[in-house]
């Protein structure tokens, strides 16, 4: 399927790794060209030079910290009117909500709620303007089944989940969608960080750990960053713009609900 993107510009945050990553190398297979970020120089060049060389596509990079002010104005200096914007920062730090300083909840809110509405209000009135737009913010299935030692971001990610949920109805008549995934167990360096910190405390293996969990999960194993980058190239398509204002969640069906 031709997802109607080739010429388009996308920034994508938080790419050198992980979920933003794959979802770049997805976007530049379908032709679009891209601004990616990340704080670490090394391997966001990595990135950026195995995306190019498969795919053809132009590839900028924007070191910094996106949650910041000046990250997001290298990135938005790279690419003032992308077509296609992909919010992502990393996670908050898990731990119980009685130690979390205001300190803690700002930092979540500024990188999980904050940042995200910073980069739409920067950049939707162009979308608006040229009759195209689409947004996926990258949140967590921990919206939708709050995990009990991660409040600093079920409470943040809640906090964008709901204000885009009435953003996306203002502006889908332009052609503007907002939309987020929500990703359960991916195999990430971030999956394999929580998978051995799980597996310390436990007395097991870090491989233990995973093979556990992929044990647990209805599909009998965890998702793969591949498959999570096409799920998120989708809803970017031009095919998508009757998808507005949804909640994708990408868990194996972890979440065991009738609806939703
Ligand atoms: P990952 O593999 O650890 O990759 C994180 C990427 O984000 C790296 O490229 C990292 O590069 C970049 N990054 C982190 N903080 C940044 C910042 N402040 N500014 C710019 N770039 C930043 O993580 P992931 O698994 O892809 O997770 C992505 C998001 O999905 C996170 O918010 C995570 O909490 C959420 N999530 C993931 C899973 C999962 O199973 N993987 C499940 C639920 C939710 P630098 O460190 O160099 O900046």
């Amino acid at each position: 399927m031709d997802l109607g993107l080739r010429g388009k510009r996308a920034i994508v945050c938080a790419a050198s790794k992980g979920l933003g990553r794959a979802t770049a190398l997805a976007l530049a297979r379908e032709g679009v060209d891209l601004v990616i970020t990340a704080r670490g120089e090394a391997a966001l060049a990595e990135t950026a030079a195995m995306i190019a060389a498969t795919t053809g596509v132009k590839v900028a990079m924007a070191v910094g910290d996106i949650t910041t002010e000046a990250g997001r104005a290298v990135a938005l200096g790279l690419c003032p009117a992308p077509d296609i914007l992909i919010t992502n920062a990393g996670g908050p730090p898990a731990g119980d909500f009685r130690n979390f300083s205001d300190a803690d909840w700002q930092a979540a809110l500024q990188a999980n709620m904050l940042t995200p509405i910073a980069l739409i209000r920067a950049t939707i009135d162009g979308m608006i303007a040229r009759k195209f737009g689409r947004v996926v913010n990258i949140t967590s299935a921990a919206v939708k089944t709050p995990i009990p030692m991660l409040g600093l971001s079920n409470g943040a990610r809640a906090g964008l989940t709901g204000f885009v949920a009435g953003l996306a109805r203002q502006v889908a008549r332009h052609n503007v969608t907002i939309n987020n995934i929500l990703p359960g167990p991916f195999l990430t360096d971030r999956l394999r960080d929580n998978a051995a910190t799980a597996a310390k405390a436990a007395g097991r293996s870090a491989e233990e750990e995973l093979a556990l969990r992929a044990k647990a999960n209805p599909a009998g194993r965890v998702g793969t960053p591949e498959e999570f980058g096409d799920a998120c190239a989708f809803l970017c398509a031009a095919q998508s713009g009757f998808i507005v204002g949804q909640n994708l969640l990408l868990d194996g069906g972890a979440s065991n609900a009738a609806f939703g």
